[in-house]
Parts: C-alpha cells; structure tokens; sequence
C-alpha cells in the first residue's frame, strides 16, 4: 500500500516537473525592473505604433515599468517583446507563419524568452496587443471610464501559443458607449458610429458615411423630379416625390446611382462598402416593369436585388476592393425566388419582421419567418450581414431582459454563415439606454468570439463595475431572465411597459429592494455607487411610467421624490432621450401635476386623402364645425361627428372609434375656456402625424410616423380670454391610430368643453 503510494507522489512530481517544463515562466518584470524591450519595425503601420505605445503605457501603469520602445535595426538579442511583423520574427519562426494572415487576425507566441505578437497589419496586431493585455496581464476596458489595470510589480506569463481571428468581419454595437476610440480599439470593433480614425486601424467603412436609406441621396427628387417623375416610384397610380422610393428599372436612374456613386468614390476613396439602400418607408415603384419583375420573383426585394447587382457588376471591375449594400428590409425581407446575389454585393437583413425579443430566435414560433428569409438569403451568393436591434425603441430606458436571445442569437447567426452584425442600441439618441454598457460590452465580446461564457463575461463586468454590489444587481438581472424565459412571455422592440407581462408591481417593488442592498453597499465608493444608479435607472423608469399613467388617466398623484431621483440621474449621465421618438423632457412633462390631460373631445373621421399628403389636404372640419352635418369619409361612407368619451384614459384610440382598418385622417375637437388671457403649452401624442388648429389658426405641423406618447411635442400658445377652439388633425399611415392632448395649467384656471360655445 505504501509502496503504491509513494509511486503515485513520484508520478506526481514527474507530472509537476514535466508541466512546468511545458509551461516555463517568462518574466516580463521582477518587483519593478525589467530587460524587456518593445520592438517595432521600421514601417509599422499606424496601429501597430499606436498599440506598442498602448502596451507601453499600461505595463508602465501595473508594474510602474516603462518598457522602451524600438525598432528592429536597435534590437536586443533577447527579451523583446516584437509587435508586429518585422525581419526578425521572420527570423524566429518560419515566414509562412503569417502568410495569408487576413487584416484583423493575429497570434501570440512566445519563443526562447522573446514574446511575439504579430497580426494583420491593419488592426490584426493592434488586437493581438489588447487581447495580450486582457488574457495575461488581467486588464479589463469595462466602460469608456471604468477600467482596471491590476497592480502587479512582479509580470510573468507562461509559454504561449494562440492564434485569433474574429466572427465576424464586420463588428458594432451601436451605443454610444461603444463609440469611444479606446474602448473601441480594446474591444475590437470596427463599425460605424465608433471613433476609429486610420492612426488607430480605422474601420469598415461605408462611403461618405451614408449608411442606410441613401436613395434620395444618390437620386435627390429636389433635383430630378420636376423634369423627371419617372425616376420616382409610381404609387396607385402616381409618381411620387416625397416619401416615396426610386423606379429601380428605369435605366436612366441607374446610370445617375454609378455616376453619384462614383464620385462618392473619388471623395472617399479608403471606402469599403457602398450603401444602395431603400427610404424608411415603403410606397414601392409599381410600374409595369418594376411590378413585373417583383411579381415574378415573388417580393419587392427583387427590383432592388436587380438594381444593385447592375451597379456592382458595372463598378466591379474598376473598384475591385468594394462591397455594393443593400437592405433587406421591411418589404424587402423576402429574397426573390431565382434572382442571384452578386459576388461583391451585401445584403443587409433587418431583425425587425420577428416579433419576439424575449426567445432566442430560432426557439420562438415568432421569430421563424425571419430565419426562413435569413437562411433563403444565405443560399442567393453574395455576402450576408444583419442588422440586429437589441433595445426597445419605443422605451430606451425600460427594463427589457433580452439578454437570453442575445447570447443564443449571435452564435446562431455565425453558425448560419453571417459575415457582419450591427447591433443597434440607442446611439441615434445619445445613449444611456438600459444595460448600454453591459450591452456594449457583451455584444463586443460576442462578436468576436460568439463560444464565449456569457455568464462569465456579465459577472467579470459586473465584479468590475459594481464591485462589492455586483451580487444584488446580478441576482435583479438573473430574476428578470428567468421570469422571461417563460415561453409564453414575448416582447418586442416596440412593446410597451403595460404590455411585457414582467413589469408588475411586485417586481418593481423587488428590483428597487436589490438596488437599495446595492446601493448600500458602495455608499462610501462614489464612482461604484453613480453606476450602481445608473443601473437602477430602468427600474424607476418604469415605476414612473405607471404612476404617469395613473395621474394621466385617473388623476393619481406621482411619487415626486422619485421624479427627482429620476431626473438626478438622468442629468449626472447627460441622457436626453427615453425613446427613438421622445425626449426626457417629455416624459417628465407626463409626470408632472402641471399636465392636464383632456379625455372628452368630438371626434370625426376616416376621411379620405391621398396617403402621403393627408395632413396637407384641407377637409371640411377645417372650414366648417357643424355637428349635425355628414360628410364623404373614405370610400364614400358618410361621416358625423360624434363624442369620444373614454372615462378611463386620455388616449384617444381612433382604431377604436371607427372601422379597425381604414386608412385616412381624423380630427379631435374641443374647447377650451380661459377665465383670462393665459400664456402657456399644449402637449400632443400622435400616431400618425398630426396638425393643430388654435382658433383656426395652424399653429403645429408635424408629419411623423411614430407612436402615441404623451406630450411628445409641446407647443408655446397663448389662449385668449374666453372659449378657445382647439381641432386636432392626425393621419394614418397604418398600424395603431390615435392621439395625447394635454394643457399645462398648475392653477387649475380652465375648464374643458366639446360643446360648442355660443
Ligand atoms: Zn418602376
Ligand atoms: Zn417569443
């Protein structure tokens, strides 16, 4: 027994020998002091000196050494840490090493006692130096102003060999948070919106910055409508000049499209990608020949398909570096039946016809037309790219826990054979949406290498940011997940707070009582404890978002102590914005007691109008207010006016008053009585967009798609003393109809009417 015993301590040692053999430690710096230099070539590219110096000055911060840096023709013999390719690692290892090493690839390779990094002389390097900093020396670029550089005067690293190259080519969160040229670089994206001038690698870049909805850019209507409407899209009948797309089979627009877009080209010649991309709208071309062409390959996407492989078959040859992009978007999600992708052509597939952002893409029955077209679009040629949205646009600063689809969704797309990922957050609005860091961070870490532990990845962030009150926080972020995990449980990039099914009140209640441990916990750290805030923020958010519509509905009053914490933290981060369509300004104007919110008006619609210029076309309510009148609504059905009292709400709900689907305009009527002249604001919430008349006189205009939220647009007026007509015009461009009307009046000076005055 004994014997056994003492044969296992020797194969143990052996094994401890032998491993340590395997793995020989390589001091870079001993308690401070250091041979090593850092050793460049004579033509290392601008990232390459820019990483060098980056390594410099973070070994100097952890171990307080400052390596020098220099080139090859003043290098050592030994101990030199090589960035880049240069003759000598050339010399240390064979030079097929880094042949066809593509611009962003890199290894890390340690030889005798020299440490080398060398990559694609683009960005690959400069990655191969911050993934160095990460994996072996512990350093971490959490946040643009939270990161760690752990304080080690000793550095050693053990004998290395990785090699790396990213997902995908094409790499961005779209927050503001991501943008930052620092942490951009150590995080390793590359996309559009991040500050990724050439010294620091640059990145894939689309011409001239124009990045989506570029039609009326290559072919401006202001320009060629007058004496060309056929260049414009013909809609029920009609050539249209605004809000319409371009007849993508007239051959004269396609020459202007090369001609523009060549000179785009000799502006921006470092340009890697041209973006040929449809309105944010839809009003297709149907002309004979466009309509025949999308009728035969069963989608609107192929006359676009068509157009773009025209132009990058024509330029192809002349710009044999570039990419030719388009969306497949909206009404062009479907790929055509037999029409081809061109080889340097990109589509671009927008996540927004799925319905759920809650499940994993291909684990929810609401998501399954998206990865049919997605799949379809795979097999056309050409390269795939998808823009992925992973916030709600209709509530920036809600909690929404899509974070189990995020992590499944990217390895799904890489998995599906998708070159590029742009994520879209809040960045349009300037950032400080819910989790935008994390999120940033995360996605990051995703699209570089989508087999990474997500759980790992959110506890070091939090362990980095939070510190000592991660484990509250974490265990709010794992309760919303788990809740949302329930299959019956969707959400989308619209959805509203009173529509997710997780924000209830016992929620609420239990996500501020973890917040309140956490913040606790770093009460005396007040950099941990402003992010613990800010990490809280959804939460108060949508708090307060109840309370607004329960004061806007019913008259209840709002914790106005938790609208002052909202507003502290809101203007600590500078955020400006709660949703793509509406500021802060606005939301704390729905919270404050000075709003009154009209619920009684004469309603009268569906009008008909030509569908883009609905809130141009003068209609009979704008002449006349006559309550026993009818009137020719939309398809020469008669139309009254009749009274919308909805007792429990302000939103007048338009869908709901008259047939579901009708398309056209309606007009809310009501009137106001000022016991004295009275200056002050009228707030509107309008889907669609929507005109004001104050005693007849237009005094707001607004053409908008977008949802109805409260006090979204705030109009200064001064009502005269007496009674004062207000008409509200709102059009329909499809989807949900309705409007918000409300009047700042803190003293309760008004009194509402629908009855006409006499
Ligand atoms: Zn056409
Ligand atoms: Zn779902």
């Amino acid at each position: 027994m004994k014997e056994i015993r003492n044969i296992a301590i020797l194969l143990l040692g052996c094994l401890l020998v032998f491993s340590c053999l395997q793995n020989p430690k390589i001091l870079l710096v001993r308690e401070g002091q250091s041979d090593y230099v850092i050793v460049i070539s004579d033509n290392a590219s601008p990232s390459e000196k820019y990483a060098a110096k980056e390594l410099q000055k973070t070994i100097e911060k952890t171990s307080d050494n400052k390596m020098p840096i220099v080139s090859v023709t003043n290098a050592p013999n030994t101990k030199r840490i090589f960035i880049g390719q240069s003759s000598l690692t050339d010399s240390l290892l064979s030079k097929t090493y880094t042949d066809n090493m593509s611009g962003e690839e890199f290894f890390i390779r340690t030889v005798g006692r020299d440490l080398l990094i060398v990559g694609g002389r683009k960005r690959g390097t400069m990655y191969g130096v911050f993934t160095f900093l990460e994996d072996y020396l512990g350093c971490r670029w959490y946040t643009a102003d939270v990161i760690k550089i752990p304080q080690k005067t000793t550095l050693s690293i053990p004998s290395i060999n990785v090699r790396q190259k990213p997902a995908f080519e094409y790499r961005m969160p779209f927050y503001t948070e991501a943008f930052d040229r620092t942490w951009a670089t150590h995080n390793k994206v590359n996309g559009y919106g991040a500050d990724l001038p050439p010294e620091v690698g640059g990145k894939v870049k689309y011409a001239k910055g124009y990045f989506g909805h570029t039609f009326y850019t290559l072919v401006p209507p202001e320009k060629y409508f007058k004496k060309h409407p056929e260049y414009f899209s013909l809609v029920r009948g009609k050539r249209v000049k605004d809000r319409g797309q371009l007849c993508l089979t007239n051959p004269d627009v396609l020459k202007i499209a090369i001609r523009e877009i060549e000179e785009w080209l000799c502006e921006d010649p470092d340009a890697n990608i041209i973006s040929i991309t449809q309105n944010d709208w839809e009003d297709w071309c149907e002309c004979d020949s466009c309509k025949a062409l999308d009728e035969r390959e069963g989608s609107h996407s192929a006359a676009v398909v068509a157009f773009v492989n025209a132009i990058a078959d024509s330029l192809g040859e002349k710009y044999p570096d570039k990419y030719f992009d388009t969306f497949a978007y909206t009404y062009t999600q479907k790929p055509p039946e037999s029409l081809k992708v061109g080889d340097n052509v990109i589509i671009r597939l927008c996540h927004m016809q799925p319905s759920c952002d809650s499940h994993p893409l291909q684990e929810c029955e609401r998501n399954a037309k998206y990865v049919k077209h997605l799949r379809e679009w795979r097999k056309k040629g050409g390269k795939l790219y998808v823009w992925h949205y992973v916030t709600d646009f209709s509530h920036y600063l809600m909690p929404f826990p899509n974070f189990n689809a995020i992590r499944k969704d990217i390895p799904f797309y890489y998995r599906e054979g998708v070159s590029g990922i742009f994520c879209q957050g809040d960045a349009a609005n300037g950032g400080g949406g819910e989790w935008a860091e994390l999120r940033s961070y995360v996605l990051a870490k995703l699209l570089w290498n989508p087999n990474i532990d997500v759980d790992a990845v959110i506890d070091d962030f939090m362990q980095g940011v939070y510190g000592k009150a991660a484990p509250p926080i974490r265990r709010y972020f794992d309760m919303l997940h788990k809740i949302v995990r329930n299959p019956e449980m969707h959400f989308n990039l619209f959805s509203e707070p009173d529509e997710v099914g997780y924000l209830t009140p016992k929620l609420l209640k239990k996500s501020h009582a973890y917040f309140a441990k956490a913040e606790k916990l770093v009460a005396g750290d007040s950099v941990k404890f402003a992010k613990v805030k800010l990490a809280h923020l959804p939460v108060y958010y949508a708090d307060l978002w109840f309370q607004a519509q329960r004061q806007i509905n019913n008259n209840q009053p709002v914790d106005q102590a938790m609208v002052d914490t909202f507003k502290q933290i809101v203007a600590e981060n500078g955020i400006e914005y709660h949703s793509e369509q509406a500021n802060v300004e606005a939301f704390l104007k729905t919270l404050s007691p000075e709003f009154r919110f009209v619920h009684d008006f004469n309603i009268i619609g569906p009008f008909d109008c030509p569908k883009a210029s609905g809130l141009e076309t003068v209609l009979p309510p704008e002449n006349e207010i006559n309550f026993s009148k009818e009137y020719r609504g939309v398809a020469g059905v008669k139309v009254v006016w009749q009274k919308w009292k909805e007792e429990n709400g302000a939103y007048v709900d338009f869908t709901k008053a008259f047939e579901p689907d009708s398309i056209g305009v309606a007009y809310g009527l009501c009137y106001i009585y000022a016991p004295r002249e009275f200056s002050t604001q009228l707030g509107i919430g309008s889907n669609d967009g929507v005109r004001v008349f104050l005693n007849d006189k237009l005094i707001h205009d607004n053409k908008v798609l977008r949802k109805a939220t409260p006090n979204t647009d705030m109009i200064d007026v001064t009502l005269r003393e007496g009674w004062n007509k207000v008409l509200i015009k709102v059009d329909q461009i499809g989807g949900n109809w309705g409007m918000y009307f409300s009047v700042a009046d803190a003293e309760k000076l008004l009194s509402f009417s629908t009855d006409k005055p006499s």
